[in-house]
């Protein structure tokens, strides 16, 4: 597990990993993605659900968050691409 993952707030929502609603963790790391040519590292976000343990798949990312995350991926692109 990566220890550059800061956690954000947490939420009240259904969540689809153990099935329940309950107070799932926003957190974020640095990630990288490839945009055309190039590597950008970004911010990624994810919901991590803390009903099950660390061994099994425990996070996921909602389609709102795709969405932000691929917007954060191509700022950081179009900030790069200025210098
Ligand atoms: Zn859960």
């Amino acid at each position: 597990m990566s220890n550059n993952d800061i956690l954000l707030g947490i939420e009240l929502r259904c969540c689809p990993i153990c099935g329940k609603e309950h107070n799932v963790e926003i957190r974020k790391r640095k990630t990288e993605i490839k945009i055309k040519d190039s590597m950008v590292n970004y911010d990624e976000k994810y919901y991590k659900c803390t009903n099950v343990s660390d061994d099994e798949d425990n996070e996921y990312i909602s389609a709102k968050m795709l969405d932000e995350n691929l917007l954060e991926a191509k700022d950081v692109y179009r900030n790069k691409k200025d210098y």
